[in-house]
């Protein structure tokens, strides 16, 4: 670490109340910027997905490597890893009887490709506020035999409300807007279509935020946010109104790629199966997640120890002259998910490049917002200690770069 600039503690300290940057250059490269290891969060994953995995999961894996790891996913050791991850998730949720847990592979992306095929009917409305909830729209407006999409749409850093319609017959929301740290209220929308369903993105929302069955058909998300496991699979949780919806359209005689067909799905799912073959390390790290929220007190357990992550980062954003949350409305603002403003004078890619040389990973903000900004995922496996040992990382590298 020779030839680093050592950032001295009391030299940072001193000066953490700094509010005016006018003097801030960038003649220093952030690259040299060394922070004392007294300060450093003991887990450096801040990314919003693949997320931190917890070690436990990664021992989880060792723990069945000769007994899970390689063997047949046909064969009972898998299929009851994947009826605990479906238990497990019903428990976490406190489902209602009657919905179930569906899973295949391919992500929250391939999910969508799904859901054109197989759940949307004729016409779908979608809550565009952000980069993930416009591909769904995408996805279904592309969609030959599904009629042209509604879109209701708001300025990023905001969330508009479904309103009814009539011929809408699935609403699609996103919990949780990973690209710009948006939150936003569950609701059915008063006065559509009987038969309706409500269709949930949560991929970086499920296992962090609280939700409410009554207001969802299908509450859909992949396993490398909340569940700090890795990408690939996608699992939807389905009211009887979204499994009925599925089994109609499976029935009918509308053309459906094999391995994006939810009926299918929805049967080898039934069977603690997957349609193809399933990463089997994916589901041994989710199912371990899943155990460790059910063990420690389930969803309110993990949205807690999120909510006290985002009030740590949002109370310390506000407290900096130089830094402030993206999301102005404070009851919108994300607890996964946060998303910081740096003053013009500070280079929020510097702050990154600093943080990054010193094991502090993934704070960037999503590209294609195009703002200045650190977006710093709190998900229930990253500990909250960390998300306050990150606070001070950031005023130091500030304080360095402004020296
Ligand atoms: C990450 C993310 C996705 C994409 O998930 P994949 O599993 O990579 O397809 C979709 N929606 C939201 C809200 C996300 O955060």
């Amino acid at each position: 670490m020779t030839g680093k600039r050592k950032v001295s503690h009391l030299v940072w300290r001193g000066r953490s109340e700094l509010t005016c940057l006018a003097d801030v250059t960038t003649s220093i490269d952030p690259q040299q910027i060394q922070l004392p290891d007294s300060i450093l969060p003991i887990d450096g994953r801040f990314g919003c997905g693949p997320s931190k995995v917890r070690p436990e999961q990664i021992a989880a894996i060792v723990a069945g490597g000769t007994s899970l790891m390689g063997t047949s996913h046909r064969k009972q050791p898998v299929k009851s890893l994947v009826g605990s991850v479906r238990a497990g998730l019903r428990d976490l949720f406190s489902l209602p009887d009657g919905w179930e847990i569906v899973l295949g592979n391919g992500g929250s992306t391939v999910f969508w490709d799904a859901a054109t095929f197989g759940l949307i009917e004729q016409r779908s409305q979608h809550l565009v506020f952000g980069e993930f909830s416009s591909k769904f729209a995408e996805a279904s407006g592309a969609a030959p035999h599904l009629g042209a999409p509604s879109i209701v749409e708001s300025a990023t850093g905001s969330y508009p409300d479904a309103v009814a319609e009539a011929g809408i017959d699935l609403y699609a929301l996103t919990h949780n807007e990973t690209s710009t740290g948006v939150a936003m209220q569950l609701r059915r929308p008063h006065g559509a279509d009987p038969g309706a369903i409500v269709a949930v993105d949560a991929t970086s929302a499920a296992g962090g935020l609280r939700w409410d069955p009554d207001e969802v058909d299908v509450y859909y998300f992949a396993p490398q946010k909340c569940f700090a496991s890795d990408g690939g699979l996608w699992i939807a949780a389905c009211s009887p109104a979204a499994t009925e919806r599925i089994e109609r359209i499976a029935a009918s005689d509308r053309w459906r790629p094999a391995s994006l067909d939810l009926g299918i799905a929805l049967t080898n799912s039934r069977a603690d199966q997957t349609y193809n073959t399933p990463a089997v390390a994916t589901l041994i790290m989710l199912d371990e997640q899943i155990g460790w929220m059910n063990e420690h007190g389930g969803l309110e357990w993990a949205a807690a120890r999120c909510d006290e992550s985002a009030r740590t980062i949002y109370d310390w954003a506000e407290s900096r002259g130089w830094a402030s949350p993206f999301v102005a409305d404070a009851t919108k603002r994300s607890s996964v998910v946060a998303t910081i403003d740096l003053d013009g004078a500070i280079r929020a890619d510097d702050v990154c490049t600093a943080l990054r040389e010193n094991g502090i990973l993934d704070t960037d903000s999503y590209r294609k917002l195009g703002r200045n900004q650190l977006r710093v995922g709190m998900f229930p496996a990253i500990d909250p200690a960390d998300i306050a040992a990150l606070t001070v990382c950031i005023d130091a590298v500030v304080e360095a770069l402004a020296d």
